[in-house]
């Protein structure tokens, strides 16, 4: 498996004139300065060291944050000329930015391609116009296929990042954002459960009853279906749920949304789902489950969950669990014994 690595750098709000209900961007970037190109510089220098002998296949500069495209261009092109500088000089490979689907325009590429960037990750959010219209999202559906459409004929890699629980969302909705997600091909997707931030409008929306969150089993469930479809379609799902780091908050109230092993919950589930329709015909006997080694962890469950599940629920059966590292990633492959009784 390729190693990567990501060295993150934050440009908060300025890049943004929207105001999504669900955004406290400095609470997420946990800054509210604007660094300059030697800061970009310094935090490249710091992490490079860092990195060496770790075997790594890549590194990327990751411009994350606001909407990397929406500052102003003579902003954009001094971040860039110093990753571009490091990419030139072969000590990164990589250059990357998130931003809106509405900030994207040939202007805008043409001045990514002269700094040799490789991937835009796109905050879509949602296909559902109505829920981008409630999230105060400021763009529809015909400006994320537009900007999809732009970003692939430049050549660009493309990142899709969606979320759920969004205000109107459903869970259909939800699916038929994965599905339209798909379609693209993009080389990548996020998907992040809505966290309700302080001092954003969801929060007060949450507290006037205007919006609930779905409860965490309901966002488990809608986003095991979303990266089920993304898993079908061979897109990399390169995070599921916003990292602790992300969230900056001693308001237990609030945060809501958030669980610190979203993804293990979501990856356990799609095991649990196919370990379940496998014993569902099972009355006693052993059993062995296999996944591939990236996968074990989740076939076991977050803190073993898969593994009590099935010692509670089919007590007259012993399960094994071993790897098969010819299963793709996501397949649990279920071999039942000779003493194994199926109806
Ligand atoms: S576009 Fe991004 S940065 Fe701007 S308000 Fe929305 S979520 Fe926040």
């Amino acid at each position: 498996m390729k190693k990567h690595a990501i060295i993150p750098i934050f440009i908060p709000h300025i890049g943004c004139g929207h105001s999504c209900v669900f955004c406290n961007q400095n609470i997420i970037t946990a800054r509210s300065n604007v660094p300059s190109a030697d800061d970009v510089r310094n935090t490249i220098e710091t992490y490079l060291p860092t990195l060496e002998g770790r075997g790594l296949d890549t590194i990327e500069v990751a411009f994350f944050g606001g909407s990397f495209t929406g500052i102003p261009m003579n902003m954009q092109r001094e971040y860039l000329a110093v990753a571009y500088e490091y990419k030139v000089a072969g000590k990164i490979h990589k250059i990357h930015m998130s931003t809106r689907p509405d900030y994207i325009n040939e202007e805008i590429l043409d001045n990514l391609k002269e700094f040799s960037a490789d991937t835009i990750e796109l905050g879509v959010q949602s296909f559902d116009d109505e829920v981008l219209a409630l999230s105060k999202r400021g763009h529809n559906e015909e400006d994320v296929y537009r900007a999809c459409n732009l970003i692939k004929e430049y050549g660009f890699e493309l990142g899709i990042q969606l979320m759920i629980g969004l205000p109107g969302d459903t869970k259909e909705k939800a699916m038929e954002s994965a599905r339209k997600a798909a379609a693209i091909k993009p080389e990548l997707a996020r998907l992040y459960p809505t966290v309700v931030l302080p001092d954003t409008e969801l929060a007060e929306m949450y507290r006037s009853g205007a919006y609930t969150p779905p409860s965490e089993s309901e966002a488990i469930e809608i986003t095991k279906e979303m990266y089920k479809i993304l898993m079908a379609a061979d897109i990399n799902i390169m995070r599921v749920g916003l990292k602790s780091t992300d969230l900056m908050t001693n308001d237990m109230d609030l945060g809501k949304g958030y669980h610190p092993a979203f993804r293990q919950l979501v990856e356990g589930e799609i095991c649990r789902e196919q370990m379940e329709e496998a014993l569902s015909h099972a009355v006693s006997g052993s059993c062995t489950f296999y996944s591939n080694e990236k996968w074990f962890s989740p076939m076991i469950g977050h803190k073993g969950a898969n593994k009590k599940w099935i010692a509670e629920a089919y007590p007259d059966i012993t399960p094994k669990y071993k790897i098969d590292n010819t299963l793709k990633d996501g397949i649990i492959f279920y071999m039942p014994f000779n003493s194994f009784v199926v109806e």
